[in-house]
């Protein structure tokens, strides 16, 4: 095997515009290994790595095509429009990249023509749909990210969106000019076609089944933000029956005319019955209508397909009745070995969720062993110093580790603060001991803060406790608007203090001054009872192991990482770290927890906060 950098190697030539580091070196170094001998590699790149740069080059020169997935549309916005224009600058020739959402952000260019014949819409809607007609005469890709603030109506953006449920494929008349086909064909001659986790295992989960795929076949795929792959994984192997989607299905069939009154009927008894159900998670009980309801499916799809004219929509149509059957008899069995199912009340939806308890096996077999090389990369992978938990995970038996700390000087650019004689969170006066430890500490970092919950109720309750009186302007996740729109108004508003929720624990990004302090309220254990928790609980338990030191633990320190990960983000950010949870200095396992953080000077000083803030990073 040829090495990748120095005499001899692929990159003999020392590279002109970029400079890498040393750790970038064995990473590179690491990829290329991995491409060339077919294997895998699972590393660990602390903050500040450079690891996109870093994976990516070997991922160019390979000669093959390869996937690279990511957590979050921001990181696939990074490598697409910055990573890869930069190497193309470095190694002196362009590079064949595509880039792929998920079908939704696509335009369907059949549907756009139906609504338009119809032209059922309100005057509001009118005019955004003029907007996105004139768009669709011009657009070469139909990514709603080009529409700006008229892609954002979603309630019109869903009636047009290419999602797989209505699609008609290869039997569609404008296939051929279909956007999906274009961006296939498009990362069909691609060398490097960047995508995100949900993408990717959407088309994993169908792949094969399906002609619905839209990912072209690939020798080796980069898995960046890799920390998230269970939770991806899970929620795109499991089962999700609705009363939103049984509507659309109505909703569609009856715009085909398509007999789905029984259906109609069946559905509105069986969601009926969890009228008085509370919200949040609960466990699956009676199903009272479930019969009912897979019989007037069988039923409709039966007469769907006798329709004289059935073909194309009509497919669809019975494709999703024969889909919307086979979940729910998942439900009315209950047998699904390996999967737990629980019933959800969100609003005015109740969603019906079965998902696998172990994925591992099945991204064994679908993934690590069909796919010659898989590269899994993340800033949190390790646990103490070892990848064992994320590879018992996610299945990652074989394949070599690399662990590379991170680039930055964090005795210098941070402090951990962890405030002496806190109380038990569960005791009453943790509230206000909580609440004065973070004025004390937003007093140093001069707000600039985000102060980040494990629960929205504790959010709430903290935000109304300290908003009226602290002198910097607050904010609380979900008052005003998503999450992009709060994120750039914290940035834009100097001094400012996020209050927010697990959302905000990752996959964000704020560079300098601007966030000073990242206030942690306790541990981010999951919620024992919550039933898919409790299920993996009681398989590890089953098993004859611990699921408090195997599972719970290590997820826990994982998330920890990532929400105090928030706060370096570049070589001269600097501030204050905090965690209120006493468990970190008083349990046991608060060890591993603050073994596995990278080497943090720590205090439990308030003073030495205000004369860390006050000093100015030395050089
Ligand atoms: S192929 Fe599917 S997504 Fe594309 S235009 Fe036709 S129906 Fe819409």
């Amino acid at each position: 095997m040829r090495d990748f950098f120095g005499p001899g190697g692929v990159l003999e030539q020392r590279l002109e515009d970029y400079e890498y580091r040393p750790s970038q070196v064995r990473m590179a170094e690491a990829v290329h290994r991995a491409l060339e001998e077919q294997s895998h590699v699972i590393i660990e790149a602390g903050t500040g790595t450079g690891k996109t740069l870093a994976y990516l080059l070997p991922a160019l020169l390979h000669g093959r095509r390869i996937l690279v997935s990511t957590g979050t549309k921001t990181l696939q916005d990074q490598i697409f429009y910055k990573d890869i224009p930069l190497l193309e600058s470095v190694i002196g020739r362009p590079i064949r990249a595509a880039y792929l959402k998920g079908r939704n952000n696509y335009l369907c260019r059949l549907k756009l023509e139906t609504l338009h014949a119809e032209g059922l819409f309100s005057s509001r809607e009118l005019r955004r749909f003029q907007s996105i007609l004139d768009w669709a005469q011009e657009t070469e890709t139909g990514d709603r990210a080009e529409l700006g603030s008229v892609g954002e109506d979603s309630d019109l953006w869903a009636r047009m969106d290419a999602r797989r449920d209505r699609c008609l494929g290869t039997k569609c008349k404008d296939y051929d000019r279909c956007f999906l086909t274009l961006m296939r064909q498009k990362a069909m001659e691609a060398d490097i076609v960047v995508v995100n986790h949900h993408l990717f295992f959407a088309d994993l989960a169908i792949r094969k089944s399906d002609v619905a795929a839209i990912l072209p076949d690939y020798s080796a795929v980069i898995f960046d933000e890799a920390h998230d792959l269970e939770d991806v994984a899970t929620e795109y192997f499991g089962f999700h029956i609705s009363n939103y989607r049984l509507a659309e299905f109505i909703h569609d069939a009856r715009k085909l005319e398509a007999d789905v009154e029984v259906v109609s009927q069946a559905s509105e008894k069986f969601f009926n019955g969890f009228a008085l159900l509370r919200e949040g998670r609960h466990p699956v009980g009676r199903l009272d209508g479930i019969d009912s309801l897979i019989g007037a499916l069988q039923e409709a799809r039966h007469s769907i397909k006798q329709k004289k004219d059935f073909s194309g929509e009509y497919e669809t149509l019975a494709r999703r009745a024969g889909e919307l059957e086979s979940e729910l008899e998942v439900f009315r069995s209950g047998d699904l070995e390996n999967y737990v199912s629980w019933i959800e009340r969100r609003d005015r939806g109740v969603f019906l969720e079965a998902c696998p308890i172990d994925v591992s096996g099945m991204l064994a077999e679908r993934l690590f062993t069909r796919v010659p090389t898989c590269v899994l990369t993340s800033a949190t992978l390790t646990v103490g110093d070892s990848f064992d938990y994320v590879r018992a995970r996610v299945g990652f038996n074989e394949g070599r580790e690399l662990s590379l700390a991170t680039e930055f000087d964090v005795r210098k650019q941070a402090l951990l603060y962890i405030p002496p004689g806190m109380p038990d969170y569960r005791h009453p006066c943790y509230l206000d001991r909580a609440a004065e430890e973070i004025r004390a500490i937003l007093r140093a970092s001069h707000g600039r803060a985000f102060v980040l919950f494990t629960s929205y109720r504790q959010m709430e309750t903290m935000f109304q406790t300290l908003s009226g009186d602290l002198p910097y302007p607050c904010m609380v996740q979900g008052k005003a608007g998503g999450k992009s729109r709060l994120l750039e108004e914290f940035k834009m508003t100097p001094n400012a203090v996020l209050f927010a929720t697990a959302s905000f624990w990752q996959g964000v990004d704020v560079k300098g001054e601007a966030l000073s302090a990242v206030i942690i309220d306790k541990l981010p254990f999951q919620v024992p009872t919550d039933p898919l928790v409790a299920a993996r609980s009681a398989r590890i338990q089953r098993e004859g192991g611990n699921p408090f030191a195997q599972y719970h633990v290590p997820n826990a320190i994982l998330r920890l990482k990532q929400g105090l990960g928030r706060l370096l983000r570049s070589t001269t950010d600097r501030g204050i770290l905090a965690v209120l949870d006493n468990r970190i200095s008083t349990k046991p396992y608060g060890r591993l927890f603050m073994e596995s953080l990278p080497d943090y000077e720590v205090t439990d000083s308030v003073e030495k906060l205000v004369e860390f803030m006050d000093n100015k990073l030395p050089s």
